[in-house]
């Protein structure tokens, strides 16, 4: 099992689909801990990130998606996906085609480069709350059908865990104490992102 440009190019397409799908939902949740608009700026990023997909090369396909995502989404979660997908397309350069270790290990330099950039830690109640347990699944899972749904798995257990946490990053943050018992909105965009790595057999 290798992945390949073409796999990215399906899961970004799956993952714009379901940002699409969910775009009212993400914009609820940003309503009482945020101004309401998570679910619109991830809609134009994503649309906007799709003639990237295009592109040959896996390094290639992530950096256009990354521009998209920095120059179109608006919110602070545009430049922090968009350090996710470039550091991550910076790891695979010119591939078109590598081990599934491979891929994760780029997933991860992703998520060290959001961390670094947003001051992030587990627990602040952000996107990141769901992308490290999704991507700790990911690189403990050997077959890579089992590792997505793992992930996906872990993904959406670290989403319902920033219900119960103060926010200590971003908008929600200014609530204090008033954002415990919210879902954090971009830990929910962020489990789709594993939700669309899944392929149905
Ligand atoms: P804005 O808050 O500017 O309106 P969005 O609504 O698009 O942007 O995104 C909000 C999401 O961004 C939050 O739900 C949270 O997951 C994420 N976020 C905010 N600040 C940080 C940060 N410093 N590190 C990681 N994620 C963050
Ligand atoms: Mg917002």
């Amino acid at each position: 099992m290798m992945i390949s440009s073409k796999t990215v190019a399906r899961w970004l397409t799956r993952y714009a689909q379901l940002v699409a799908d969910n775009e009212a939902h993400l914009t609820e949740l940003d309503s009482p801990i945020g101004d309401a608009d998570h679910g619109a700026n991830m809609k134009r990023g994503m649309q906007a990130a799709l003639p990237a997909l295009e592109s040959e090369t896996m390094g290639g396909q992530l950096k256009g998606v990354a521009m998209a995502m920095l120059s179109k989404v608006g919110g602070t979660s545009g430049p922090l996906y968009g350090t996710f997908f470039l550091k991550a397309a910076t790891a695979l350069g010119d591939a078109t085609e590598v081990e599934p270790q491979r891929f994760a290990s780029a997933l991860r330099s992703g998520l060290d480069g959001l961390i670094a950039r947003g001051k992030t830690e587990l627990d602040d109640k952000t996107m990141v709350d769901a992308l490290a347990p999704a991507l700790d699944a990911l690189e403990a899972e050997t077959d890579w059908s089992a590792a997505t749904r793992a992930a996906a798995k872990a993904a959406a257990a670290g989403r319902d865990h920033t219900i119960g946490l103060l926010a200590r990053k971003g908008r929600a943050s200014y609530l204090g104490e008033r954002s415990v018992g919210h879902m954090d909105p971009g830990a929910a965009s962020a489990t789709l992102l594993f939700d669309a790595l899944i392929e149905e057999e």
